[in-house]
């Protein structure tokens, strides 16, 4: 009775190669929006590659990678295992950027006289190394929280003009998510991650950390006025981090929280948990507290 059970075994071992067949088509969304952290599922051990860059792809075959705020699309995705190429091709969706007018912060932040300019460029320098982290640990799967709760008082991408003296003065798009909360709110790790950078002065950024979540994902806190972490801290998710301030270029008490994918700056609000649709119910209307400028960098 051996033979037939043998045969059976092998029958059944054939149906779980065909199902693990089955289930090794590249998996993408098929459009993204500007500014999307975009993951992906392939076949674990196979190749990837976006953008001029190899893919670390994690054991069970997920693969993240960012699409600019300018990326036009679409983009394409290379999947390699053994001779077998695919190439998958994903639009990206065109969004709107209105222009923000931020009135309220120390002019030498938005005009730096010459001597501070090499200062910026430093710090600058030093916060991208940080950023080149290309990581096994997987935490940019978990679904992100709020790093803290309130209004959103400036959007990922926007154009920013700061007003000084009266005249604008134009400036680089918004880097990332302002969320207007009192000085010395707590500050939590959205997601698990390691934690690769942390200054308290930073001239335009003010007190600075970057959480870095695994395979070139990372967060960045910006204008905390307390740090409670130190470079190569390892924390959980929800785990205080620091305290809102308005350090840098601020004029008034929030978080900017920064995603990047290396050194490609991403949309927080796109997020899982934190995209609005789901956000809206856990997010009570301040409507009517809309103070114009609690901004900065
Ligand atoms: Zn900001």
């Amino acid at each position: 009775m051996r033979r037939p059970r043998r045969a059976a075994a092998l029958l059944a071992a054939l149906a779980a190669a065909a199902a693990a067949c089955a289930q090794a088509a590249p998996a993408f969304p098929p459009s993204v929006p500007q500014g999307a952290l975009v993951i992906g599922h392939v076949e674990p051990g196979s190749q990837v590659r976006y953008a001029g860059r190899e893919l670390r792809v994690a054991p069970d075959g997920s693969v993240a990678f960012g699409v600019g705020r300018d990326e036009k699309g679409p983009v394409a995705v290379e999947v390699r295992r053994g001779s077998a190429r695919e190439r998958v091709a994903i639009d990206v969706t065109p969004r709107d950027w209105p222009v923000e007018r931020v009135a309220g912060v120390p002019p030498a932040t938005v005009e730096p006289p010459p001597e501070v300019a090499e200062r910026i460029r430093r710090e600058q320098a030093r916060v991208s190394a940080a950023r080149q982290r290309d990581d096994a640990r997987e935490e940019f799967l978990q679904t992100f929280i709020w790093p803290v709760r309130g209004r959103i008082s400036g959007r990922f991408g926007n154009q920013r003009v700061y007003v000084v003296d009266g005249a604008d003065v134009p400036k680089a798009p918004h880097s990332g998510m302002d969320i207007a909360a009192p000085k010395g709110t707590p500050v939590k790790a959205p997601a698990g991650g390691i934690v690769t950078f942390a200054d308290a002065d930073l001239y335009l950024t003010g007190g600075t950390v970057l959480i870095d979540h695994g395979h070139g994902v990372s967060s960045n806190f910006l204008h905390l006025s307390r740090i409670d972490v130190k470079v190569g801290d390892r924390v959980r998710q929800g785990e205080v981090i620091g305290a809102v301030g308005m350090t840098g270029r601020a004029s008034g008490p929030h978080l900017h929280w920064g995603l990047n994918w290396f050194d490609v700056r991403l949309d927080p609000l796109l997020l899982d948990g934190i995209a609005p649709a789901r956000a809206a119910a856990a997010q009570p209307g301040r409507s009517g507290a809309a103070k114009a400028g609690a901004n900065g960098s």
